[in-house]
């Protein structure tokens, strides 16, 4: 096993057992993290749920993506002017 750089725990190195969040069917998933951040994700061989589609195999660019949403928005113009405001 690699030992621990300054920049990554041996613990954040690691890959971790975890129920992918992408879509409600919740597939059993591992997954590896470096500084805190979702680097990648793969199925979880030992249990019989472990699986993953292609939408969870590219889960890290899904949870950092810059144009996801990440505050809850109101429209604010007519239907199709594409006009939101942040609500919260
Ligand atoms: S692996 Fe695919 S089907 Fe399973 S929870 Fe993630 S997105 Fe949904």
């Amino acid at each position: 096993m690699p030992a621990p750089s300054n920049h990554t725990s041996f613990q954040d190195a690691a890959w971790q057992k975890a129920i992918c969040g992408i879509c409600p069917a919740g597939c059993w998933v591992e997954v590896k993290k470096e500084n805190g951040r979702l680097v990648d994700i793969r199925p979880d061989a030992g249990h019989p749920l472990g699986m993953i589609c292609r939408r969870g195999e590219h889960a890290p660019e899904i949870v950092y993506s810059e144009h996801r949403l990440k505050y809850p928005m109101k429209r604010k113009g007519p239907k199709g002017t594409h006009a939101f405001e942040r609500i919260s």
